[in-house]
C-alpha cells in the first residue's frame, strides 16, 4: 500500500549506472535503476520491492514510467551533445502480459524522439521461460523497431539454450556472480564460457557488478565487450550522471 501511495506522490526517482566500453573505458550508455526513499533517508531496495509490485500488478505503471522518464532524460542527454549514448531499461514479466506494452515503448520512442536503438530492453531468463511465446512475440516486434534487447543477469536461471537462438538478442550480461569469481590467479570459468557462448552467437557481452580492476582487466582479455559496476561508478540520480559525463558544451 505505502508503494502504491509513494509512487502516486512522484516519490519514486530513477538513477543511472553509467555501462562503459572495455577498451577505451568511455561511457557508451546507462542502465535506468528504481530507487525508493524511506523515512530513515535511506531507499528500499529495487530487489525487495520490485517483487511486490510485480505481484500487485503495480510493475506495470511504475515500469511504464521508468520507461518515460528514461527517454526523457536520453533526450535531454541529447540535447547536451551526448548523441551516441544508450539507456536500458529492466523489464518484468508481467509488462510483457500487458496488451498494451509493445505500443507504449513505440510510442515513448517516438514522442521523445530518441533513436530506437539508444534504448535497450533487459529481460531475465525467469522472464523468458515464464511465457516464451508472449514474450518472443514482443521483442520481435520491437526488436523490428530497432530497440535492443539484452538478457540480464545471464547464468543465473535455467535458461533453455533454445531460447538464445529463438529470441532476437543484442547483448548477454554476465552475472555478478561469475564476473566475481575473478580474484588474483583464479580462473573464471563461467565468466568466460558466457563470453565465448555470446560471441559464437554474434551478440555483445557486459560484465555486471566489476569492482576491481583485475575483473575489468581479466573480462577483457575474454573478449568481452563493456562493462558496469563499482569500479567505474555506482548508480546515481541523472544530475550527477550529468557531472560525471564528460563535458560536450565547448
Ligand atoms: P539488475 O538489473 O541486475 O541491476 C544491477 C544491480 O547490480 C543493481 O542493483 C546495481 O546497483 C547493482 N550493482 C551494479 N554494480 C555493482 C557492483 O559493482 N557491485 C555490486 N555489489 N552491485 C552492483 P539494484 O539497483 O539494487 O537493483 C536490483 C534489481 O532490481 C535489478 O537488478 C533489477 O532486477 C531490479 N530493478 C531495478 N530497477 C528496476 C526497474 O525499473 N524495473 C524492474 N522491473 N526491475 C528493476
Ligand atoms: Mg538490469
Ligand atoms: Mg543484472
Amino acid at each position: 500500500r505505502q508503494l502504491r501511495t509513494d509512487f502516486g506522490e512522484r516519490r519514486l526517482q530513477v538513477w543511472f549506472q553509467p555501462q562503459v566500453d572495455l577498451v577505451s573505458e568511455s561511457v557508451v550508455g546507462m542502465e535506468a535503476l528504481l530507487r525508493w526513499p524511506s523515512k530513515d533517508g535511506g531507499y528500499i531496495s529495487p530487489a525487495v520491492f520490485v517483487p511486490l509490485a510485480e505481484y500487485s500488478g503495480l510493475i506495470i505503471k511504475i515500469g511504464e514510467w521508468v520507461l518515460e522518464e528514461s527517454c526523457r532524460k536520453l533526450k535531454e542527454l541529447n540535447e547536451l551533445g551526448h548523441t551516441n549514448l544508450r539507456v536500458a531499461v529492466n523489464i518484468s514479466m508481467p509488462q510483457f502480459r500487458d496488451p498494451d506494452f509493445v505500443n507504449f515503448v513505440k510510442q515513448a520512442v517516438q514522442r521523445f524522439g530518441i533513436a530506437p536503438q539508444h534504448l535497450e530492453l533487459e529481460i531475465t531468463e525467469s522472464v523468458v521461460m515464464d511465457e516464451p511465446q508472449i514474450v518472443v512475440e514482443a521483442l520481435t516486434e520491437l526488436k523490428a523497431f530497432g530497440v535492443k534487447i539484452a538478457i540480464d543477469d545471464f547464468g543465473t536461471g535455467f535458461s533453455s539454450m533454445s531460447y538464445l537462438q529463438k529470441l532476437p538478442l543484442d547483448r548477454l550480461k554476465v552475472d555478478r556472480a561469475f564476473v566475481n569469481e575473478v580474484q588474483p590467479g583464479q580462473s573464471a570459468f563461467i565468466a568466460e564460457t558466457i563470453v565465448t557462448l555470446g560471441n559464437k552467437l554474434g551478440l555483445q557481452t557486459i560484465a555486471e557488478g566489476v569492482e576491481k580492476r583485475e575483473q575489468a582487466s581479466y573480462m577483457l582479455k575474454l573478449g568481452c565487450d563493456e562493462a558496469q559496476g563499482y569500479l567505474y561508478a555506482k548508480p546515481m540520480p541523472f544530475d550527477e550522471l550529468l557531472a560525471f559525463l564528460p563535458d560536450k558544451s565547448s
